[in-house]
């Protein structure tokens, strides 16, 4: 029979299975184990609305048998098994989810030692048996099929896959124990004390029962009598058939019995994640609803390379059985980074998607949950700034859609959880920055722009701080949305410093301005003409502070959306163009020279207007539009 090859990216996670020196190789068990419950998980599912399955809930288990002779070990399931084609995909390429991720760790140039510590934080699926197996031959039968299938495999050379006969639904993965070695007992693992360990500390709580054949002791009555005439007693070995572990769910313990250090090595281990998660919620709701909950929010954003899906990862329970896999209606899309379990014995167990949206005590589940997270993230946000900045820089943007989603419906709800920079290390909540504002401060001002360094560096910005107030600075479009969503915060309205009226001008100011805009007009016309097409207008400014000019702009379209929408899906869109202002400051020796060289010279006062124009897209942070004029405008100054 000819041997089929590896994938390559396979090959290399198997040679490092195989030669592995990494010490926690006991961790095979717990990987074969959770690919087993989650096979049972699978059929279980399809037995609620298939009558042709013909297992209850009861019926499902997982069996461990050992045999020292043959040195083997072999895991039994009754779950949904595999066909031909599934087993040469799934076990023939390495798998999709948590041993991909590992796959991508390891694409690095990393030396092998750290990808071998990387082992033991990832699952690491299948391939982990070879780290104490010579040889590992997987016999499955899928549900609705009358064939079953053999693969077989002695490590990096490659496997094989054949049809075979096999009585009954599920797999069986048997792995033939190495030999031991100087550093290393594998025979340990054909030790029913030492598996029983195994299943104990990392599968205690598979719902499913594992069951094992162990020996004990049994003192029986010789029917002999003692002088005394009581009965004389002897012991005798008798194998018994007892389930393992526990079973009953991590979510379904008492806080008293599981700690939280427990539900988080529990979460690490189950979502593949190396970080702790930077909140947890436990529930434990009785009432008109009753149910458990055990959500997480995680400590990193942890997406599906394949799909890039990173949302509704909350499994539904019903009393221990999972209805749902990735139940995105629980809570809204802008918590859709949480993950976890929630099991109520009030939901119904055959219950579709479309049926889901509709259900009254999944939608009260859904709310309570939605304020238990947002209130452990207040926490978090109160107690532990840094962490709490690290998460809104991993899901900031949900939460940020959120406020703008459905109108702003949820507005009020979200917006305590938003944190914007003030500074380039400083964020603060809109209740922090507006209890902080001076009694003279009238408005929240923001500045926008690509990169929180240039919004810091924008011209206008300069006035503002020298008046001792502080600005928000915002680095994309969404935030933008978010403030016109938000309309105020307790009153203040937003003010945007590159576009709006500082309010900073007496109406004598005012007057004066106006004055000042009417004297130079021809100037400024003059300006207009020089630069071109793109600029639709050119005023006098008195924000500018120390610097000469400034790019800004009018209605609704900003810079910093004329730069998202460069990108956007239509041609329509990718050419939007915010209406271009230039300001100028008058206090500035750079207008000056433009007077005297407008009276004195126009040529030169055209090339000092091109110059200046250019300047201000710079600081602005746009690109400058007609590089070559603008290079052209500066040597015919010299
Ligand atoms: P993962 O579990 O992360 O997907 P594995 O390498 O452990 O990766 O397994 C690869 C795939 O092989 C699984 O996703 C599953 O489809 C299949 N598989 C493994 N073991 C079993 C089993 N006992 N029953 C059915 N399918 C299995």
């Amino acid at each position: 029979m000819a041997k089929k090859q590896f994938k390559a990216e396979s090959k290399r996670l198997l040679d490092l299975m195989i030669n592995s020196i990494y010490t926690n190789k006991e961790i095979f068990l717990r990987e074969i184990i959770s690919n087993a419950s989650d096979a049972i998980d699978k059929l279980c599912y399809l037995s609620l609305t298939d009558d042709s399955v013909g297992l209850s809930r009861s019926d499902f288990a997982i069996d461990i048998l050992l045999d020292k002779n043959a040195r083997t070990i072999t895991v039994r399931d009754n779950g949904i098994g595999m066909s031909m084609a599934e087993a040469e995909q799934n076990l023939g390429v390495i798998a999709k989810s948590g041993s991909y991720q590992f796959k991508g760790e390891m694409d690095g140039e990393k030396a092998e030692s750290e990808d071998l510590s990387i082992i033991g934080q990832f699952g690491v699926g299948f391939y982990s048996a070879f780290m104490v197996s010579d040889e590992v031959t997987v016999i499955s039968r899928k549900f609705g099929e009358s064939e079953g299938v053999r693969w077989n495999s002695k490590g990096a050379d490659g496997y094989t896959v054949t049809a075979c006969e096999k009585e009954s639904v599920g797999t069986d993965v048997i792995m033939h124990i190495k030999e031991d070695t100087e550093d290393e007992i594998y025979g340990s693992y054909l030790e029913v004390w030492k598996i029983k360990a195994l299943v104990k500390k990392y599968s205690d709580y598979v719902r499913w029962p594992i069951r094992m054949d162990i020996e004990h002791q049994e003192r029986f009555e010789t029917g002999e009598k003692n002088d005394d005439g009581s009965p004389k007693y002897e012991y005798r070995m008798v194998t018994e058939n007892e389930t393992v572990n526990s079973m009953i769910p991590i979510w379904q313990r008492s806080k008293s019995e599981v700690t939280d250090e427990d539900c988080i090595a529990w979460y690490k281990e189950k979502n593949r994640d190396r970080k702790d998660p930077v909140a947890l919620v436990r529930v434990n709701a009785e009432g008109a609803v009753s149910y458990k909950a055990m959500l997480f929010v995680p400590g990193e954003q942890n997406e599906n390379v394949f799909t890039g899906d990173n949302k509704g990862a909350i499994t539904l329970y019903s009393n221990g059985v999972m209805i749902m896999e990735k139940c995105d209606k629980l809570v809204h899309e802008y918590f859709g980074f949480v993950k976890g379990v929630v099991d109520s014995p009030d939901l119904s167990l055959n219950i579709s998607r479309e049926l889901l949206q509709h259900d009254r005590q999944l939608r009260i589940i859904g709310q309570n949950l939605e304020k238990r997270i947002k209130s452990e993230l207040e926490k978090l946000l109160r107690d532990d700034r840094p962490k709490y900045q690290e998460f809104f820089k991993n899901f900031g943007v949900d939460i940020k859609c959120g406020i703008c989603d459905e109108y702003g419906r949820w507005k009020d709800f979200l917006k305590d959880l938003l944190i914007f920079w003030t500074g380039e290390d400083s964020q603060v909540t809109l209740k922090e920055y507006v209890d902080a504002m001076p009694e003279s401060q009238k408005a929240i001002y923001y500045a926008s722009a690509d990169t929180l360094k240039r919004a810091i560096s924008l011209p206008q910005c300069e006035e503002v701080r020298k008046r001792g107030f502080s600005l928000i600075y915002l680095t994309s479009p969404l935030d933008e949305m978010v403030l016109s969503a938000l309309g105020d915060q307790d009153g203040k309205r937003f003010c945007n410093v590159v576009t709006d009226d500082l309010g900073f001008d007496t109406d004598e100011e005012k007057k004066a301005a106006e004055e000042r805009d009417i004297e130079n007009r021809e100037l400024l016309d003059f300006v207009k003409e020089s630069v071109g097409e793109g600029l639709s207008k050119v005023k006098l400014s008195n924000k500018l502070a120390s610097r000469p000019c400034a790019l800004t702009t009018e209605g609704g379209v900003t810079l910093e959306m004329e730069r998202y929408f460069r990108y956007g899906p239509s041609e329509e869109m990718r050419t939007v163009r915010a209406t271009r202002v230039l300001e100028l400051n008058p206090e500035h020796p750079a207008f000056s020279a433009l007077q005297s060289a407008f009276t004195d010279n126009r040529d030169k006062a055209a090339h000092l207007a091109q110059v200046l124009y250019a300047l201000a897209e710079l600081s602005a942070g746009v690109e400058v539009e007609d590089p070559a004029a603008f290079t052209d405008a500066v040597t015919e100054l010299f």
